[in-house]
């Protein structure tokens, strides 16, 4: 009898913190997502500082990419990181961008693109956000964005005052 062989495919996380010791949170989120049962971490940026979104006054964020191969549907998926966040202390407000230990943002997920209540795939600020596609730009510049262009073609695109942001220095490399 013919098993059917499992699919991979890859799967793209924004990971973002600015509470709590943020280089932690983020530090613990890749671990946690190389831990995932049925995905493999392939890959994680270096860290990148970024001021607030919205401009309000709260601390900077700590930033950075991981690159996974899953078995694992969208939906799935997507739980498992809301997952990881809860455990991380995730508080959801009323307040959109609000501080936050951890967040998991789904930017790609193989050549999907959805739109519908819960999810949007290609993540819809994955062409404006320079603390998305700089650190996703060092670990996978040739990824063709679903339905856009390539990660290098967007950051090309940037508006100048969104390109200029810092790399934390004493890391290691994880490429
Ligand atoms: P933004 O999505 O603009 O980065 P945010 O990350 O602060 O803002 P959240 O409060 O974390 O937003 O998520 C709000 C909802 O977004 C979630 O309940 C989730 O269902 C939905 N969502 C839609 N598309 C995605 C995606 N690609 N990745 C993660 N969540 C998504
Ligand atoms: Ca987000
Ligand atoms: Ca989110």
């Amino acid at each position: 009898m013919n098993v059917p062989r499992p699919h991979w495919r890859p799967a793209y996380v924004g990971i973002g913190s600015n509470l709590d010791d943020p280089r932690q949170q983020v530090a613990n989120a890749i671990s946690a997502l190389g831990s995932l049962r049925g995905s493999r971490l392939i890959r994680a940026s270096r860290l990148y500082r970024s001021p607030p979104m919205d401009g309000t006054d709260q601390p900077d964020y700590i930033n950075a990419v991981a690159a996974l191969l899953t078995q694992r549907e969208v939906p799935e998926f997507l739980h498992e990181l809301q997952s990881i966040e809860r455990t991380q202390g995730r508080k959801r407000t009323a307040t959109r961008w609000a501080a936050r230990t951890l967040d998991l943002d789904l930017l790609v997920f193989g050549d999907r693109q959805i739109c519908n209540d819960e999810l949007t795939v290609p993540h819809p600020g994955i062409a404006k956000r320079s603390f998305v596609l700089h650190p996703l730009c060092e670990i996978a510049p040739t990824l063709r964005v679903p339905g856009m262009a390539t990660v290098q073609q967007l950051c090309g695109m940037l508006r100048e005052n969104e390109t200029v942001l810092s790399v934390l220095d004493d890391q290691k490399d994880h490429s």
